[in-house]
């Protein structure tokens, strides 16, 4: 057997020509597999946890082999046992489920899909159909330019301009239908409040009324020349701004929708039950918060769930209680937390409280919570508020949803208003205050501290 064991080729996705090299020894990392080129572009720091893939399944041997050495001398006891009896028939549930689910998605993309292209179809005909009736419309405009030469000066036919009755009548029975009848009947009505204009004053000004009109007429069918209609979907500048919109409120849909609710994770026994942070991180908490000398465990006490059904609770829970750590992953991905403690647990002495920005390993300690009635406060620096409403709070919900954040208040749980770093909040008026304040959170955490 191979002592020395190679890790075969992989193309890393973003290099295709370079193989897998190294492994991030961090679990909950988003991205653990670098090739060469990742590494070098990796933000530097933590370089150590960055090991040789030969090397991490040398270290996972040998983990294994010191696990095994954790044998209980027993059965296993009837109460472990029995969940596995309903594993057959949680299974064959969980199958009709999956398939009723994707029926649902299926038949909701197919209605979407139409919807769409129905839309889109429907609009694309309007506008052929909106075009093609130009060429019909400047045509009746210079015939209606003759009809005007022909009736004011000596131009064209020879003028019989004025109609007997019956030529009027003969006119509207010769429609073909109610609409064209409708046009006609309109036309006459125009033309009669042209001619009033024009009888109304006296003989000298008649001339020039009717002149200024068709001149007025004249230079209305040039500029038609100049400027032809146009579609927006024709036009690059108009249609870009249009579709950006459309992209944008797309993508927020698909974001939106692309979620799976209650998804089935993957479990680990001593693992920490937490889908934000590893026990890697825990150690990175500690640093953070605590005396060297102590150690830091964690058990979870709650989640918000994703829809918020849970907010108050979770919030009273987070805010009132000691002892308590707060964790939560934010749209940016970043990781915040706050911890709340009696005097002895923390660092140093008189804090009540330690904000802390895991991500960027930015903390803040501070001795006094204050109180608010907007927001659950879990310490001085965090406070988190309901996707619903700022409670009491509505012209500060106004400002976020008006903002041009890439942060939709509907997408998330909760928001999470911070202020880790201080600083001017320069730039213009209230939008860079909540872009640097106000964070959508994507997942929140509740853990009690247990320590040495
Ligand atoms: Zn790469």
């Amino acid at each position: 057997m191979d002592s020395n064991p190679k890790l075969r080729f992989f193309q890393c996705p973003c290099h295709p020509s370079e193989p897998v090299k190294r492994v991030l020894k961090q679990p909950a990392a988003s991205k653990i597999l670098y090739c060469v080129q990742c590494l070098m572009e990796a933000d530097s720091g933590s370089t150590a946890f960055y090991v040789p893939v030969e090397v991490l399944v040398n270290e996972v041997y040998t983990s294994l082999v010191a696990s095994k050495e954790v044998k209980i001398d027993a059965k296993p006891p009837e109460s472990l046992l029995s969940i596995l009896k309903e594993e057959e028939s949680l299974m064959k549930k969980l199958a009709d489920h999956i398939y009723d689910q994707k029926s649902k998605v299926n038949a909701q993309a197919t209605k979407i899909e139409r919807t769409l292209v129905e839309a889109i179809q429907k609009v694309k005909n309007e506008i052929i159909s909106k075009l093609d009736s130009q060429l019909s419309a400047l045509q009746a405009n210079f015939a209606e330019f003759k009809k005007q030469l022909e009736k004011h000066f000596e131009y064209g036919k020879v003028s019989s301009i004025i109609s007997s009755k019956q030529d009027i009548m003969r006119d509207l029975n010769s429609s073909l239908n109610f609409k064209e009848l409708e046009k006609k009947v309109r036309n006459y009505l125009i033309e009669m409040e042209e001619n009033e204009r024009i009888t109304n004053d006296i003989t000298e000004v008649r001339e020039m009324v009717v002149i200024d009109g068709i001149k007025h007429f004249k230079t209305k069918l040039q500029e038609i020349t100049n400027q032809f209609p146009e579609s927006i979907l024709a036009k690059e500048e108009l249609f870009s701004t249009q579709w950006t919109q459309l992209t944008q409120k797309l993508n927020d849909f698909v974001l939106h929708v692309g979620k799976i609710q209650n998804e089935i994770i993957p479990l680990r026994p001593l693992g920490i039950e937490s889908s934000i942070i590893s026990p890697a991180n825990i150690e990175e908490i500690k640093n953070l918060v605590m005396p060297k000398e102590r150690r830091l465990y964690l058990k979870l006490l709650g989640k918000l769930e994703k829809n918020a059904s849970n907010y108050d609770e979770i919030g009273t829970l987070a805010s009132t209680r000691k002892n308590i750590i707060t964790i939560m992953k934010t749209h940016k991905g970043e990781v915040l937390g706050a911890l709340r403690c009696p005097l002895q647990i923390c660092k140093e002495k008189d804090i009540h409280a330690v904000s802390f920005n895991l991500t960027k390993n930015l903390k803040k300690e501070e001795s006094k919570t204050q109180r608010f009635t907007d927001y659950y406060v879990l310490s001085n620096s965090i406070f988190i508020t309901s996707k619903k409403m700022l409670k009491g709070n509505r012209s500060t919900h106004e400002s976020i949803k008006t903002h041009t954040l890439a942060l939709n208040p509907q997408d998330y749980p909760a928001l999470c208003v911070i202020h880790l770093e201080d600083g001017t909040h320069s730039g213009p008026l209230d939008k860079s205050y909540y872009e640097k304040r106000i964070q959508g959170i994507e997942e929140l955490e509740v853990f009690e501290v247990f320590t040495n």
